[in-house]
């Protein structure tokens, strides 16, 4: 056996009933099992003291499902960067947003990512692998941990794109919501877009807020930024985006990441303005966080708030975001590990 198909994290709690009981324990410690692991956040079912000594000696090299943090750095502004060890030796990385009332968690939803943007760092590293959905909720069981305090708000936007991941990052979701206590409403999934993953998405009826990292407004800018968007037209795109409002009765986020000079001009907000009339959305302005390749440059306020100001004057809901976590290079792009595999 794996320990993908063993892992604990991530079963539900009928699931962990059925496994308890054929390990010849009674089933009411089934409800003892699922809340150590996802309300205490155990790493190794030794820990579990309320279970007999025999079985959990027994059991103490049995999966769990969680990583070992191989490294961590904290930002001034409290922000930190994890790099997890997965069981197979391969290192991700989640971020922890501390804000006064809130503590968010940014989950990586696949090692590397294959959609090779050409502003984002994880896009240069290239695509190893998916996530498993244990994978997904161990990062936030960590990051609730080392902050000592409970994570209320889940964003996928550290590596990987979830769309191209959809089984386990619904899995995922789902488990958030339920075993680990995360309002829907608290997930955030963010997508460049998967044709027809979209309408899979909305399929499942999910109360989770969705955000397409639009970036352009037009197919031919959007291509030269996201290579995949050339088999994704941007029409296509919208119409998708469309459907899943009516599907799900949520409005849609959109991200536009700010790049000077070349997808900041007033033309540029004139054009997005038009594309989004009308469309129960909110645009959120992300100014460009630098990556070590420098190929582009973040816009001065002035130009940023120009662009937001044509927004605002066609009545378009309108935000400026600016990452945290930009000095341990864990804001939004940031994310890479050239340490791939370790050793050991
Ligand atoms: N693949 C998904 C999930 C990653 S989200 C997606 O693209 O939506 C990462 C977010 O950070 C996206 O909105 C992305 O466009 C943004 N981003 C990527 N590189 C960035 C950079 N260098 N500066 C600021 N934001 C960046």
């Amino acid at each position: 056996m794996t320990t993908t198909e063993s892992a604990l994290l991530g079963k539900s709690l009928p699931e962990l009933t059925e496994w308890i009981e054929s390990t010849g324990q009674p089933k009411y410690r089934g409800k003892q099992l699922y809340q150590w692991l996802y309300q205490k956040g155990i790493r190794n079912l030794e820990e579990i003291t309320v279970f007999p000594k025999a079985w959990r000696a027994e059991m103490a090299d049995y999966p769990v499902g969680r990583s070992q943090i191989h490294h961590y750095k904290t930002a001034p502004d409290g922000t930190r960067k994890y790099l997890l060890k997965l069981d197979d030796g391969l290192i991700i990385e989640t971020v922890g947003i501390p804000t006064e009332k809130r503590l968010t968690v940014c989950v990586s939803s696949q090692v590397g990512c294959a959609m090779a943007c050409e502003f984002c760092a994880t896009g240069k590293m290239g695509f190893t692998r998916h996530l498993e959905a244990y994978e997904i909720l161990d990062q936030v069981l960590t990051v609730q941990e080392d902050f000592g305090q409970r994570v209320s708000n889940v964003v996928f936007m550290g590596m990987g794109e979830p769309l191209a991941n959809l089984e386990q990052v619904i899995k995922s979701v789902h488990s958030l919501n339920k075993d680990v206590g995360i309002g829907q409403r608290l997930l955030t999934i963010s997508t460049v877009g998967v044709p027809n993953q979209i309408r899979a998405l909305a399929a499942e009826n999910l109360q989770v807020t969705f955000a397409i990292s639009l970036h352009a407004p037009n197919q031919q800018l959007r291509e030269t930024l996201i290579p995949t968007a050339k088999n994704y037209h941007f029409d296509q795109l919208l119409d998708e985006c469309r459907e899943y409002v009516d599907m799900t009765h949520r409005r849609i986020s959109f991200e536009y990441i700010l790049l000077a000079r070349v997808n900041d001009l007033p033309e540029h907000a004139t054009e997005l303005a038009k594309h989004l009339k009308g469309f129960q959305s909110h645009v959120n302005l992300i100014p460009y966080n630098p990556i070590s390749e420098e190929e582009f440059q973040r816009p001065g306020k002035k130009r940023i708030n120009v662009f937001k100001q044509i927004l605002q004057d066609h009545k378009i809901a309108v935000s400026v975001r600016y990452s945290k976590g930009l000095e341990a290079d864990a804001a939004c792009g940031q994310l890479r590990t050239n340490l791939i595999k370790t050793a050991g």
